[in-house]
């Protein structure tokens, strides 16, 4: 049967067609008096409101059918106060009911992301929020960043940490590991990164946030709800206000303890196709179709989103608007880039620009499988020079480091492979042009891809793949435990010193495993968890990462701002012998109190003796310690380097 009051909508020959909605009032206005309803479905035939006490059970308070306004959206006002009552929207297509939503719009939910709630935000703050300030932050290649898992954090049993797998757990001063190293926030404080990028962290639909006592872990790759914080990070997802006033507490602690906050974005696909809130409302308009009209799949998971159509464009330029202005965050990774389009992309850098331009934006340059969007268009690494702002991720250094990823055998510049000292020195320069780099020969790239050097994240590992230290030990199967650990730290000695944004795997700096596991996106916590003792176990390997980091912070001529100033003060040495690579900086670079500074790498197995400029250089580094004072001089123009190190020597 069909209901007497339904009327057809406008036929479009295309999405293209469908109305856009300018206005910033979609989903819920709320106030004490009442509340405006607002959704935008152009096809529909006719829409529902619900509104009900709880966030799942029971029956409805109200449903009550909305109005069709103009330009496809939909829209009805409840009189009275509704904070913390939970709405569904139900959308009429060719005289069909689709499933009850929260539609994309909804900024608090109920358990498992089921109904949206109608909330208060003020009322969500926690105390002194108003004053909440980000950390200062000169220039972005000024940005250390570390990746984080909200549950990796906390979970072990040797993280002294109460609020494990929360966000809270983030909040937690003084927590000590059984060897009395500090864990947690402390830990992260000590190591001196700037910027803490949290794998997905709003509401994504793969733990089940009614069954928490089963420790579930993911990744989080699976997005329902954007505008909403994850439900099995809060101590009580059942009550939608908590998530979001957590979410907030830990932003504005970790900004009292100098760290700046990124959210992992994944605008590019939905945990759901067919159901999820996008399709479930106006259907087929916010995803790419492929040649036969079904979901094409960029992003190998099911569906990919279409940013160049107007609607999916706003969304994503409001999302990104909204956290950073609600929840203050300062930064936003984007998963698989290259599925958005360039103009999109560049319209979020200009918004945000607005709010603050400081707020960082970068990503994965990028898709996992093909798309029908021209390749021309795609925000990926190789039209980061058509990007504003953005930055992508260098998977050319990171694999020159180390060996291909997906290779598991393959070694890279740290384990002796030859051949790959042109894509270190790519990657020194963070992907610009410098005259002495042959381009030809650079792992993925035959030219430079960023204008700047904030445009370029480097990086050896990330949460994807094995981690460095079981990548090392499965591509040198014969090497000893010290042997790797020498690897591994010329491969972080590499990603610290360069310009560009150096990008930290959370836990690289205890070595971390995942007993050689490749893909642990939904592996257990045992697999996942950052084991805290290995602090105690591996102390002098942390500690060189910390005084790295320190001498970066301490020492802007590893970060300058500028593509020209690098050109003008970076020279690279040249060597006779494979597996060497060597520059200076010269002339107190971006201000540095070092004259000139000259870096050095041996990658390979044998100690190699090399020429090096005059001058009254002091040890600044052996690979082992660093004194920024010098641990010794250095006399003559003739230095062995040994295997597999890095070596940093100044003249002051
Ligand atoms: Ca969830």
């Amino acid at each position: 049967m069909t209901s007497a009051c339904e009327t057809a909508p406008q036929e479009y020959a295309s999405f293209e067609e469908y109305p856009y909605y300018e206005g910033d009032d979609l989903g819920v206005t709320y106030s004490q008096e009442g509340s405006i309803f607002k959704l935008w479905s152009p096809p529909a035939y006719e829409v529902k409101l619900r509104i009900y006490r709880e966030g799942s059970g029971g029956e409805p308070l109200v449903e009550q059918n909305m109005d069709r306004g103009l330009k496809g959206v939909w829209e009805t006002k409840i009189v009275g106060d509704l904070n913390g009552n939970y709405y569904t929207y139900q959308v009429n297509i060719k005289r069909e009911w689709l499933k009850e939503v929260t539609g994309p719009y909804a900024r608090a939910v109920g358990v498992n992301g089921k109904r949206a709630m109608v909330i208060s935000l003020p009322e969500t703050n926690p105390e002194g929020w108003e004053n909440d300030q980000r950390p200062p932050l000169q220039n972005l290649t000024d940005i250390i960043i570390y990746e984080l898992h909200v549950r990796d954090l906390s979970t072990h049993p040797n993280s002294g940490i109460s609020h494990k797998g929360k966000f809270l757990g983030l909040t937690e001063s003084g927590t000590k590991s059984p060897e009395g190293e500090s864990t947690g926030l402390d830990h992260i404080k000590e190591l001196g990164v700037t910027h803490v990028h949290l794998l997905p962290s709003f509401d994504f639909k793969s733990i089940d946030e009614t069954a928490l006592h089963q420790n579930k872990f993911n990744w989080g790759y699976d997005p329902q709800n954007y505008n909403v914080p994850e439900g099995s990070y809060s101590t009580n997802p059942n009550d939608g206000a908590t998530r979001v006033n957590e979410f907030k507490k830990m932003v504005q602690i970790l900004h009292q303890n100098d760290l700046r906050v990124i959210m992992d974005v994944v605008y590019n696909h939905t945990g759901d196709t067919e159901l999820s809130n996008f399709n479930q409302l106006v259907p087929g308009y916010y995803y790419r179709q492929d040649s036969t009209g079904g979901f094409s799949d960029a992003s190998a998971c099911g569906n990919e989103t279409a940013s160049e159509r107007a609607m999916m464009r706003k969304f994503m330029v409001e999302s990104v608007k909204y956290w950073a202005t609600e929840y203050h965050i300062d930064g936003f990774r984007f998963d698989l880039m290259g599925i958005h389009d360039i103009e999109t992309m560049n319209l979020i850098t200009q918004e945000l620009e607005k709010i603050d331009p400081t707020i960082f934006v970068y990503g994965e340059g990028w898709t996992a499988g093909d798309s029908p969007l021209p390749l021309e268009r795609r925000a990926i690494k190789h039209n980061t020079v058509n990007l504003s702002k953005v930055a992508a991720f260098s998977d050319d250094l990171r694999d020159g480091i180390k060996g291909h990823w997906s290779d598991h055998e393959d070694q890279g510049f740290a384990s002796g492979k030859p051949g790959l000292e042109e894509s270190v020195k790519f990657g020194v320069v963070a992907s610009t042009y410098h005259p002495q780099i042959n381009y030809k020969v650079v792992n993925y790239s035959n030219a430079p891809w960023a204008n700047q050097p904030y445009q370029t994240i480097n990086y050896v590992s990330c949460h994807d793949n094995h981690t460095l230290l079981d990548k090392l030990a499965i591509s040198n199967k014969e090497a000893s435990e010290e042997e790797l650990i020498r690897m591994h730290k010329l491969s972080m000695a590499i990603v610290l010193t360069s310009q560009g944004i150096p990008f930290l795997h959370a836990g690289v700096e205890l070595l971390r495993t995942k007993q050689g596991e490749e893909n642990s996106y939904k592996s257990h916590d045992t697999i996942n968890q950052i084991d805290w003792s290995r602090k105690a176990q591996y102390k002098p390997v942390f500690e060189f990462y910390r005084d790295l980091i320190s001498l970066r912070k301490n020492h802007p001529a590893f970060r300058m701002p500028h593509v020209d100033m690098i050109n003008q003060h970076l020279k690279f040495l040249e060597f006779s012998q494979p597996n060497m690579v060597g520059y200076m900086i010269n002339n107190n670079a971006n201000g540095d109190e070092y004259r000139n500074i000259l870096v050095l790498f041996n990658g390979s197995n044998e100690e190699r003796a090399v020429q090096i400029p005059e001058g009254n250089w002091k040890l600044i580094s052996d690979s082992e310690h660093i004194n920024e004072e010098g641990l010794r001089n250095i006399s003559g123009t003739q230095l062995k380097i040994p295997a597999v190190s890095a070596y940093i020597l100044a003249e002051t």
